[in-house]
């Protein structure tokens, strides 16, 4: 983003993805379908920016949708294959899922008997999957382990019905969060160990997200032997992967500025986003967003407290240090703000959504979206 000129934007706060850094993430996703065989889909729940979608569909086989809407922007901006798993699918939504989609996948034997024959009568073509529950996990955070204590997501050994196995085309589980290769392995022996009666009837294993692999230590020769090995050990069975924070991982930035500075026992920028409503992840995870030029707290001559501009008294991204003291106007651009952020954003405290903008191969500023008073409005009643 070299070319760009922050001072000179229109307007903040601003997301801007940048284009070139989006490709490289598809090109080494590409990469690994091609050397291991394996399929890869967008998982939309973690980006969802669908004037990408052209380029995304270059690359990946399709999306992977939480349900309904997800599954209706999948057919609609990429039409490409469309999996739809929901923890538990409704009455009012089966049916348009059914239509729209190429893969359902079901939560529990429960839910499959209550719409496996509907599904197929809409759609007799459809593949239909259970997810499955290894309960194996490294997952570092509670908040995002799929297959914690009592976990609604997916079926146990315990509760699986070999009874529905003759009419699934396939098993799904996803368990991880931010992995590399050896989180992925450990998952695989607990899978295999517990469901490999089951694997060589099916047609495909979805292997879920959670695998860091755009991260730069991310083990990706290891990823593509471990994908080869195991369909060598399942006659060729196919493999998907469906990573969402791999795909955005480190395509761009969430840009504020500051519109006060004040003093309470220590200096407090207050910024024109919310660490609440437009970062929802530093708070949940909870983790520190980088901030470009910055350092820790008084690791450089001028400390601040950043803060958003909501009343919630804990919306805070935390103590950032820099060079020169921070005036009202500067920019402030937070690194790697494009995957788990505006597919999660609130208007929360009637604060304005941030514009989403793609910063072009070209070296262009393209605003795609700008929101207003109306988008609040319009969720409220
Ligand atoms: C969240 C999720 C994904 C994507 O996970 P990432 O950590 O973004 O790669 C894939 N599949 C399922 C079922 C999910 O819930």
């Amino acid at each position: 983003m070299s070319g760009i000129d922050f001072a000179q934007l229109p307007h903040t706060p601003m997301y801007i993805c940048e284009e070139a850094l989006l490709e490289k993430n598809l090109d080494l996703l590409g990469h690994i379908q091609r050397e291991s065989g394996a399929k890869v889909i967008l998982a939309l729940k973690g980006f969802a920016m669908w004037s990408t979608f052209s380029l995304v569909a270059k690359y990946l086989h399709g999306c992977t949708a939480s349900g309904l809407h997800e599954a209706k922007l999948a057919r609609e901006k990429m039409n490409k294959e469309v999996h739809t798993y929901s923890p538990a699918f409704k009455d009012d939504e089966i049916d348009e899922i059914a239509r729209i989609s190429d893969d359902i996948v079901f939560n529990s034997p429960s839910q499959f008997h209550r719409y496996y024959e509907r599904v197929k009568a809409i759609n007799p073509t459809i593949s239909i999957s259970l997810r499955v529950n290894p309960e194996y996990s490294s997952s570092p955070v509670d908040l995002y382990n799929p297959c914690g204590l009592y976990s609604r997501l997916g079926t146990t050994i315990a509760n699986f019905d070999p009874e529905i196995v003759s009419k699934l085309d396939g098993l799904n589980f996803h368990a991880l969060c931010e992995q590399n290769v050896d989180a992925l392995e450990g998952v695989l022996e607990a899978f295999e160990a517990k469901f490999g009666d089951y694997i060589d009837t099916m047609k495909y294993i979805n292997f879920g997200g959670g695998h860091h692999i755009t991260r730069v230590d991310y083990d990706v020769d290891r990823l593509i032997e471990v994908i080869r090995a195991f369909k060598a050990r399942h006659n060729g069975i196919t493999v998907y992967l469906e990573p969402g924070e791999a795909v955005g991982w480190q395509t761009g930035i969430l840009v504020a500025s500051v519109l006060d500075i004040m003093h309470n026992g220590m200096d407090i920028a207050i910024l024109d986003t919310s660490a609440e409503a437009h970062m929802p992840d530093t708070l949940a995870m909870p983790y520190r967003a980088m901030i470009r030029g910055s350092g820790e707290a008084n690791e450089k001559a001028y400390t601040y407290r950043l803060g958003g501009n909501t009343c919630l008294a804990g919306d805070i991204m935390g103590d950032y240090s820099f060079d020169e003291p921070l005036n009202v106007g500067d920019k402030i651009i937070f690194e790697d703000q494009i995957h788990y952020t505006f597919v999660k954003n609130t208007t929360f405290n009637g604060i304005k959504l941030p514009s989403l903008a793609l910063w072009s191969k070209e070296e262009k500023l393209i605003i795609v979206h700008e929101f207003g008073y109306e988008d609040y409005r319009n969720r409220l009643s």
